[in-house]
Formats: C-alpha cells, structure tokens, sequence
C-alpha cells in the first residue's frame, strides 16, 4: 500500500489521517511541531514518539522534500537553492535577507510552478516553457529545505525565528495554481507549525482576473502584488501576452473590487525596461492609474537575463521616473536589487544547474 504524505497536509489533515490509524490526536501535535518547528523531517528523529511507534508511522507515512541539488549566496547575502523534485525536475526558491532584522530574518520567494506559460518578454522562467504545476506539500516543501539550509549554515536555535515573509514571486503564475497556493499558505500560516502571518505572505501575479476575484473572495488577508508594467494595453501586451486575454480595464476592475472585498492595499509592481516603458509620458499615465486605487506602487529596474535584448534604463532616467511620480502623489518604492550576482533577482529564475556550474562559489550541501 502506498504511503501517504503528510508534507502539503493542513494540522487538522494529519490528525484524521493519525487518528485514522488508531493513534491519539496528541501524536498529530508532536508530528506537527518536529516537522515545522523543530525541522525533523525522519520519524526516527522524533524524540517524544516510543521507537515502535516511530516504525509503524515510517510504515504508513512519508514526508517528502524536494531534495537540495546546490545552495549559492550572493555578495549581499542573499541565498538561492536549486531543488529537485522526484521526477528530476528542477525549481529555485531564494532567500532575502531583511537588513532592518540584521541579517538574520529572510523574506522567502517561492516558486508555484515548473517553469510558466506566460511567457512574459523580459522574464527568463517562461523561455524555456512550461512543465507542470507545484503540489500544496511542493511549496511548503521549498520553504522548509531552505529554512533548514539556513539555521544550519548560521547555527540559528529553533527558538529563533528565520523566515519573516513570503512572497510568491518564485518561477511561476501562483494565480493558475491557485488551489495549491492556498493550501500551502494555509500550512505556512499556522501558528502550530510556521507561523507566518497573512499579512506577510505576498502573491504576485500577471494579472489573471479569474485568480484575482477567488482570492477575494477567500477573504484572505495576504497582499496582492500585481505585475503591471505597462499602463497601455498595446504596450502590456506586447510584454505580457496575457493581457490579450486580461485587459487593463477588466484588470483595474478586478484589482478595485479585490481592494473592496478585503480593505487592503494592493502593490503594483513596474519593471522600467529603458526604451519600452520609461518616458515621462509612461510615467503619467502610471501615476493616474495607480492614484485611483488605494495601491503602492513598486518600481524595478530590469534585471539582465540571456533571454531577451532589453537593458536596464541609466540612473538619470530612472531617477526621473521616480520623481515623476512621487510628485503625483503616488506612493512609490523602489524594490531593492537583491541577489543579482547570482541570477537570484527577480525574472532570473530558471532553475537550470549550468549556470551553477560557471561559477566557483558554489556550495556543495551535504
Ligand atoms: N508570475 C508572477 C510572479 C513572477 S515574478 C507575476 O508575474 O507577477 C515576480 C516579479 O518579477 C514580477 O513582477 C515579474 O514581472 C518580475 N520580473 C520578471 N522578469 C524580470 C526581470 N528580468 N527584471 C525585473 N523584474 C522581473
């Protein structure tokens, strides 16, 4: 008989299927908290559980994590991991850390699919297409490898805490896997395991209104990051082929109606792509855009990749576009360029080992 997986159950699952197997509720706890709290991802290392009983649970269950193929970290400190899932597929997850927390609290993007079908211009995760989509127990999965990595590369006690958000900003459209993306954050919120609160998870999408309006309606109280980069649909679509499907003004629509529903601010992001969407005049009708909704406004310069001829705009540019908007009254950030030496930057995320291979600061995990 098969296994079953607990990684990618919610508490309550692991106590039906452990009182399922005629074991005290209690147990489900114990599991629980050697899982996430104490990072033990073996039965046998589960110190409250009798020996016997540690043998008839490795019987019935497994707990399966994506396995760690190579760990990198960047001059700023960021790290990124590449995964392997059971059928060699490869996905990157990386770690930021938050510099307000000195260092030792990371913000973790997280990947929600294998590769992605949007293809989107500037991005490197659609080039090569896309393969499937991540399992709930998948997502949770990269988060505790890497939590792992971390307290062991830097020797943190399980009393301390390391992941301070989430942010769903990894290789994939998280609003096409939307059910499992629920579900992991669902495991990720709970206060019996990881505990981190809505208000610190971040989904990031397209633009796929379907996705937008079931995340209102769960009420959940995670930010909405929305990809614009373009405040035309002529040029958005040239970006990003799903907005001939998604249009800004349905999108607006969705986004506001979202805000409603939840009474949260939204972000938007911009990639400024010099040349395509950064005159004066994109940054107008950006700020009109943004100032009729209750949104902040994120801007990234470009990040190279080797799959398309776009540049970063110069300083000057930028430093005018940003500007702009803020004497509009926009409310606009810039989003930290993290991780850029290691193809760990937004966009840059592939999850191809060659690129690991170039470089002499790998790290072999053991
Ligand atoms: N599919 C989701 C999440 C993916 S990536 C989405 O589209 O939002 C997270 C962010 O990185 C998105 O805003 C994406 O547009 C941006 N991004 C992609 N490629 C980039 C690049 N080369 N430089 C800077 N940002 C990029």
């Amino acid at each position: 008989m098969a296994k079953t997986e607990i990684l990618g159950l919610s508490f309550e699952e692991i106590e039906s299927v452990i009182v399922g197997l005629g074991l005290p509720r209690y147990r489900a706890n114990q599991i629980y908290h050697w899982l996430y709290k104490r990072q033990t991802h073996s039965f046998f290392g589960m110190g409250n559980i009798p020996k016997e009983l540690r043998e008839t649970l490795n019987a019935q269950l497994s707990i399966s994590l994506p396995k760690m193929i190579k760990a990198r970290i960047s001059k700023d400190g960021t790290r990124k991991f590449l995964l392997e899932l059971p059928e060699k597929k490869r996905i990157e997850v990386v770690a930021i850390p938050q510099h307000r927390h000195k260092d030792r609290r990371y913000t973790i993007c997280l990947s929600s699919q294998v590769g992605c079908p949007l293809r989107c211009a500037f991005c490197a995760t659609g080039q090569s297409g896309f393969e499937r989509d991540l399992t709930a127990g998948e997502i949770v999965g990269q988060l505790v490898v890497a939590e792992r990595e971390i307290r062991k590369r830097e020797k943190i006690a399980h009393s301390e805490k390391v992941l301070s958000n989430v942010v769903f900003m990894g290789m994939g459209e998280p609003l096409l896997n939307l059910d499992a993306v629920l579900k992991a954050i669902e495991i990720i919120n709970d206060e019996r395991g990881i505990g981190i609160g809505q208000r610190h998870i971040t989904i990031s999408t397209a633009g796929i209104i379907p996705g937008i309006e079931m995340l209102a309606a769960s009420k959940l109280q995670v930010t909405l990051a929305i990809s614009l980069h373009a405040a035309t649909d002529e040029q958005r679509s040239s970006l990003i082929p799903v907005n001939r499907r998604f249009s800004l003004e349905p999108l607006m629509e969705a986004v506001n109606d979202y805000i409603r529903k939840t009474g949260r601010r939204v972000t938007f992001e911009y990639v400024l792509i010099k040349g395509i969407n950064d005159s004066a005049a994109d940054a107008v009708r950006l700020a009109k855009m943004v100032n009729s909704l209750l949104a902040n406004l994120n801007l990234i310069p470009y990040n190279p990749t080797d799959v398309c001829e776009f540049q970063r705009p110069d300083q000057e540019t930028i430093n005018s576009f940003y500007a702009l908007l803020k004497n509009k009254g926009v409310n606009v950030t810039f989003r930290e360029e993290m991780g850029a030496d290691i193809e760990a930057a937004c966009g840059q995320l592939k999850g191809r080992l060659a690129r690991y291979k170039q470089e002499n600061d790998i790290i072999r995990p053991k």
